[in-house]
């Protein structure tokens, strides 16, 4: 019997937090109720209780809001990539090798794109950059002279000339031509430094990939050559004798590719043109297949926007035999398969942990003179406390909807002066003391009519998280991106609030009430009661492509604490914090507004000692409110608890 309602809460907490779906198996509720890590995906090998984390976080005096980066995941991720290729290339008897590249833009963090090297290593990994600086780091990182660096995005003659440096230290810079200036740009250089370039032709595929990305692909996309390009492109490097320095065709649909009929297609049209090239005469080596695979945020397996209905080992098999099948037609040696796979890579690797700190909720105040009644008091005061009166099991409905109306025409009966102040308070009071006592009897009903999943949402709380949304979570607030979130414990209750989020930004955006639940999404998140007197924490799960690097300092919140986690079996909690990134202090954000903090404090300086001398303030809380302005500069510009 206890067995079966330990199961059932499980299933239960699991149906709210869909843990075991959007987790790829990498998190599990442990038997504390708290949130684990699982990074080797063994429900029974080492599992890393996030709660533990906090505590040694807190033991080092690192404040929350803080990022926690599980580095063993990001190694099984670049693990799970490589291997799934290597594997379907070998059970389709395919020639060419996988040789993929990390895109840097998805994650820049040092530490980040450091761990994806060395785990990518054996595999030949390689990276991916988009900009002058993005390639400025990757000729430093890469160090593997037998993986390659894809050079995408509009290049200067600088950036060309820095690939080219590349080349003179035996990388193997690929410069994938997005517009065709770039390739006689490139043609010059090479001449000039001497040095032969590689180079890749970007294509704009017919096809385009659906969801929020869908503009990277398609005739109208932004990058790429037309395919009449792609011949005068040919041509020219025959006519400069350098046919042989296209080695690569590449495209790139977009980001999350919801569908993988999507991605066969794209293969499928640009194995057509590495074919065509090829049997023109190129001596063609790879076919790079860009980004997009996708992750499954909500846990859908479906085609939503949050979604993608394949994993990594059908990704990897559609390509592989998309590829082969147009080649073993026109007889053409099988390409090496490039991919430029970001937000599948960094994504799981890192989660947003922040506290709730306050409950806004005002329906919970009372108007203590709403309960005191009168004979004279106005109709619909009458009214509305009749209904509060008479509440039973068989006109909720009924008393819902009377209340609502009497509720809305107090409203312009305010407005016309026909209701005081007191009286709209005390009806207001009354109003959502039917909706409480709504929602009890909603509770112990077996089925719940629509009207009151809304009715519920109306009487949900407002959670005061301690973070920004527009530094944290930057795609919830600009494209409705859908991440998971769960609270880090108490996982062994059921949660009775029904919440939507608030950051403390002073923007009515930073907010989260939209929320993932299986394909579908709902307007508010279970959560556990507030109570002050207690921590409760909240984890923003599969943040670590994108969100990590875009984030912008609305309200000057900058970046938050970071903290590196290896898995470590030898210790008593499984691991150990590696290194601490602390976030920006107010200092820093001001002076990347142009602001001198050293002249603050001297113009804020000179206007205490003015009023120590006017005697309105005493030297001593002079000294004591300069060294507090001070200390506010140096610190975190979160909310201090
Ligand atoms: C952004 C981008 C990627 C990364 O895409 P993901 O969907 O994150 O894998 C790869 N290639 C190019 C050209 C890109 O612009």
């Amino acid at each position: 019997m206890e067995d079966n309602i330990e199961s059932s809460i499980d299933d239960r907490i699991e149906n709210i937090y869909h843990i075991k779906r959007w987790g790829e198996g990498y998190f599990n509720v442990t038997s504390k109720g708290t949130l684990g890590v699982l990074p080797s995906k063994d429900p029974n090998g080492p599992c890393i209780d996030i709660q533990s984390v906090l505590q040694e976080i807190k033991q080092k005096n690192i404040q929350i809001p803080v990022v926690i980066r599980f580095h063993d995941i990001l190694r099984s991720r670049v693990k799970i990539l490589n291997e799934s290729f290597n594997q379907k290339i070998k059970e389709a008897n395919y020639k060419g090798h996988y040789v993929g590249v990390y895109p840097i833009k998805v994650n820049q963090m040092r530490e980040v794109v450091e761990e994806v090297l060395d785990a990518g290593h054996e595999y030949r990994f390689g990276l991916e950059a988009g900009s002058k600086p993005e390639l400025l780091s990757v000729l430093a990182l890469n160090d593997n002279p037998e993986s390659l660096i894809i050079l995408n995005g509009y290049k200067d003659k600088d950036y060309l000339r820095l690939a080219l440096l590349g080349r003179k230290l035996d990388k193997k810079t690929i410069v994938v031509i997005e517009k065709f200036s770039e390739l006689t740009d490139l043609i010059d250089i090479s001449k000039e430094m001497n040095v032969k370039p590689l180079i890749g032709f970007r294509t704009k595929t017919t096809v385009r990939g659906s969801g929020k990305w869908s503009e990277s692909g398609g005739e109208k996309a932004k990058f790429g050559l037309s395919i009449s390009e792609v011949i005068n492109g040919f041509e020219l490097l025959k006519k400069e004798d350098m046919l042989d320095c296209l080695e690569l065709i590449h495209f790139h649909i977009g980001s999350q590719i919801t569908n993988i009929r999507t991605v066969k297609d794209s293969v499928t049209e640009g194995a057509r043109v590495y074919c065509e090239l090829y049997k023109m005469g190129a001596q063609l080596k790879y076919i790079d297949v860009g980004g997009g695979l996708g992750v499954d945020y909500d846990g859908s397996q479906s085609t939503n926007d949050s979604s993608r209905n394949y994993d990594t080992d059908i990704y990897a098999s559609d390509i592989i035999y998309s590829i082969m099948q147009i080649c073993d037609l026109e007889k053409i040696p099988h390409p090496d398969i490039v991919s430029e796979s970001g937000r599948a890579i960094t994504a799981h690797h890192s989660c947003v942990v922040v506290e709730v700190i306050d409950k806004i909720d005002s329906t919970e105040v009372e108007y203590p003179g709403a309960f005191q009644v009168s004979d004279k008091e106005h109709i619909l005061v009458k009214n509305i406390r009749t209904i509060l009166e008479f509440i039973n099991e068989e006109n909720i409905q009924e008393s819902f909807s009377d209340a609502l109306a009497i509720k809305n025409d107090t409203e312009n009966a305010f407005k016309l002066g026909v209701l005081s102040i007191r009286e709209k308070a005390t009806i207001e009071t009354i109003f959502w003391k039917i909706c409480k006592a709504l929602k009890e009897k909603v509770k112990k009903m077996n089925f719940i009519p629509e009207d009151f999943e809304n009715f519920s949402d109306k009487l949900s709380s407002q959670y005061l998280c301690n973070f920004s949304v527009f530094q944290s979570l930057p795609d919830t607030w600009a494209i409705d991106q859908l991440l998971p979130i769960v609270p880090l414990s108490k996982l062994n209750q059921i949660p009775q609030e029904k919440c939507t989020l608030v950051d403390i930004t002073c923007d009515s955006d930073g907010k989260i009430d939209n929320f993932i639940n299986l394909g579908d999404t709902k307007r508010t998140l279970p959560l556990h009661n507030f109570t002050k007197d207690e921590n409760y924490y909240l984890g923003f799960f599969l943040t670590g492509a994108y969100q990590d690097v875009m984030g912008d300092m609305h309200n000057l919140f900058g970046r938050v604490n970071e903290v590196h986690v290896f898995l470590d079996d030898d210790s008593e909690d499984n691991f150990y914090i590696e290194e601490v990134i602390p976030g920006s202090s107010a200092r820093y954000v001001l002076s990347q507004m142009q602001y001198n903090p050293d002249h603050l404090c001297y113009t804020i300086k000179k206007a205490i000692d003015k009023k120590v001398a006017s005697k309105s303030i005493t030297p001593r809380d002079g000294v004591r409110l300069i060294d507090f302005y001070e200390d506010c500069l140096n610190g975190y510009p979160y909310l201090k608890k």
